[in-house]
């Protein structure tokens, strides 16, 4: 594997990892690409993104049910509409029976 013996922060360039130090881990020479501060920041930064992220589509999400629920209250409205007239006319069609079998 190619590592460097000595490693430098990728963010700010201070050495970070000295694999000839006897108090270095090798796996975590090979991981480590960040001084604890440019790490810390990025874990913040990276965490920040996904909350950005996440409230936009929660917006999106809302935006959708919204137009979606507006929508289906329009139709449902003009359903009930509809069986009103139907039930009105079948009402005046029921009469006219009556009315039809009276004059039989
Ligand atoms: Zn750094």
């Amino acid at each position: 594997m190619n590592c460097p013996d000595i490693k430098f922060c990728e963010m700010c360039g201070k050495k970070i990892s000295d694999i000839n130090d006897p108090n270095t881990d090798w796996m975590s020479h090979i991981r480590i690409k960040y001084c604890p501060e440019c790490a810390a920041y990025r874990r913040k930064m990276n965490r920040r993104n996904w909350a950005s992220k996440n409230t936009d589509a929660h917006k999106t999400v809302e935006a959708f049910l919204g137009e979606y629920s507006t929508l289906m209250r329009e139709q449902v409205s003009e359903l009930k509409e509809q069986v009103k007239l139907i039930q009105e006319e079948n009402d005046l069609l029921r009469k006219e029976i009556i009315t039809l079998r009276g004059n039989m």
